[in-house]
């Protein structure tokens, strides 16, 4: 017959557009945007003295915030489980700017305090061996 059996190739990719920088992004154009809305209701009501424009700008800077927190989040959604699973992510998550991370000394990547083998290398840790820097 002459056909052979196909195999299972391994490629390598590289997504280098990370979803989670873009969310960022899109939040701050929201919150810039709510502020504007707001800045420019104000100079209205000034201008025509109607607080009705006043009720719509408080609401598009209410909209803004809101967006903002709800699209940041997600964003870090994004990057915490990047971050749990080992692939490279872009920008920042909030509330870790200090603090203890445990990682392995052969890879670098993180661990538990108490795990028993490196989650990416499989190097075997020795129990209660967490030495500092
Ligand atoms: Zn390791």
């Amino acid at each position: 017959m002459g056909s052979e059996a196909a195999k299972v190739e391994k490629e390598t990719y590289r997504d280098t557009l990370g979803r989670e920088a873009g969310l960022a992004v899109t939040a701050r154009i929201f919150l810039v945007l709510g502020i504007v809305a707001t800045l420019g209701s104000i100079g209205l009501t000034i201008a025509r003295a109607e607080f009705f424009w006043l009720a719509i700008g408080a609401g598009c800077g209410v909209l803004g915030v809101v967006l903002f927190i709800v699209l940041h989040a997600l964003s870090e959604i994004i990057m915490l489980l990047k971050r749990l699973t080992g692939m490279p992510y872009s920008g920042t998550i909030s509330g870790t700017g200090a603090g203890t991370i445990y990682v392995c000394s052969q890879c670098g990547s993180m661990n538990w305090s108490d795990s028993a083998a490196c989650r990416k290398c499989g190097a075997g840790f020795e129990p209660g061996d967490t030495t500092g820097h």
